[in-house]
């Protein structure tokens, strides 16, 4: 806690959250109250859960679940299992699903959820009974008309599925539209693995569109090789982009000639770490600052910030990861010219691919790659340009137009319950 306290506020991500959440409240004429309402979520839950190692010995990790406004509907989203996990930055996380719901206009509100740890460094057991002990901890407060969990960072299919087990196991009947992101076998959706990534890709297109630049031949940039950095750098290439530059927690690769990506997908780990192989690295710092046309940061959070926002040499921006800008920075950007496109739209792909593995649940009858595909390119087309245009009517940048539309429904919603 004291750690948190400390952090400067350019770089607290709820802090920064709320501020853009005030003026987005303010400029659609909402009192003060909606703001009270939104600036927390309504729910926030601390667990200890101890775990049996390998070793024998028993370790207490901490873990988080976030629930930011269920006026819309049940609360939505991943569970991220990472040693820098903090309560504040779960609680900044859920807000920002509530956002992305918003934004792709589904029937949720937003969740977040999260555990202090270290997957690189446990067995595979002892992550299926750290996931298991989290959904015993959490398990009255999530459920398919509650809060439906997914995967976030360090978190995949096969967690999840431990998840759904354990959950279908405490409430005695199979569940699962308990959990999104499942395997194809356990009811999960076509489409869902590589949909953050789908839903990065429209928006490069659409950006890149507004910016005049041709994808065939662009110098792309992509921070980050995890499961949205390593879909888009192949979907990029694929497309004839030119991916001259990709990164891992431990270093960058560049090649002005392009990188063979079919190659570094090949010699990626779980973890989507693959620079360790490489001799000649550069850092993460020097990536983002490498001459180049579209830039993604597809990591984690504060990376471009007013340092560097300056040296930023890509003409267009799309934060594939959650928080990746800080505020000053979006604004050195947005003065420069930059196309910014901001993470609550940029990468509602995975959420909203999650929603309809959901329906699928729901309604036991499932749909085919294209349908789903379809189906996401529409949503994420028309969230795009409903933010694009509030942003030139209102003269506001692209992530408060984004905020905008995001709290919208929400505001309307708290309101017609009778809340504020
Ligand atoms: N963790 C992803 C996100 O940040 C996906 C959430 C979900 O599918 O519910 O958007």
């Amino acid at each position: 806690m004291e750690e948190q306290e400390k952090q400067p506020e350019q770089t607290d991500v709820l802090a920064s959250t709320q501020k853009i959440i005030k003026k987005a409240l303010d400029k659609l004429g909402y009192p003060d109250e909606m703001y009270e309402l939104m600036k927390e979520p309504i729910r926030m839950l601390t667990v200890r859960i101890p775990v049996r190692m390998d070793d024998g010995s028993t370790r207490i990790f901490t873990g988080f679940r976030a629930q930011h406004n269920d006026a819309v509907g049940p609360t939505k989203g991943g569970v991220r299992f990472h040693p820098n996990v903090t309560e504040k930055e779960v609680k900044a996380l859920s807000i920002w699903m509530s956002l992305k719901a918003g934004i792709v206009d589904l029937p949720y509100g937003g969740g977040k959820g999260g555990i202090i740890c270290d997957p690189r460094e446990m067995s595979f057991r002892e992550l299926e009974r750290v996931s298991r002990g989290y959904v015993r901890a959490i398990s009255q407060i999530v459920g398919p008309t509650k809060d439906i969990p997914a995967p976030d960072i360090f978190t995949n299919s096969q967690i999840m599925a431990w998840m759904l087990d354990e959950y279908s196991r405490i409430r005695e009947f199979d569940s699962p539209g308990f959990i999104t992101g499942k395997p194809l076998v356990l009811g999960g959706s076509h489409g869902r693995e590589s949909a953050t990534a789908k839903g990065v890709t429209i928006c490069i297109r659409e950006a890149a569109k507004k910016k005049g630049i041709e994808i065939d031949g662009a110098r792309v940039v992509i921070q980050g090789f995890g499961n949205a950095g390593s879909f888009l750098a192949k979907f990029m290439y694929d497309a004839g982009a030119i991916v001259i530059g990709i990164s891992d927690a431990y270093g960058a690769l560049h090649d002005p000639e392009g990188l063979d990506i079919d190659y570094l997908l090949d010699r990626r780990d779980s973890f989507g770490t693959v620079t360790k192989l490489f001799k000649k690295t550069i850092s993460n710092e020097e990536l983002l600052e490498l001459d180049c046309d579209i830039l993604v940061p597809a990591a984690i959070e504060n990376q471009i910030t007013e340092k560097n926002a300056h040296e930023i040499k890509a003409s267009i921006v799309v934060e594939a990861a959650n928080g990746p800008t800080t505020m000053e920075a979006t604004r050195i950007l947005t003065e420069r010219d930059v196309l910014l496109v901001p993470d609550v739209l940029a990468s509602a792909g995975g959420v909203t691919v999650s929603y309809f593995e959901w329906v699928q649940n729901n309604q036991g009858y499932y749909w085919t790659v294209e349908e789903v595909e379809g189906k996401l390119e529409a949503v994420m087309v028309d969230s795009f340009d409903n933010i694009y245009k509030l942003s030139r009517t209102r003269k506001v940048d692209m992530r408060l137009a984004a905020y905008m539309i995001g709290v919208r429904k929400m505001a309307e919603a708290s309101r017609f319950r009778g809340w504020v």
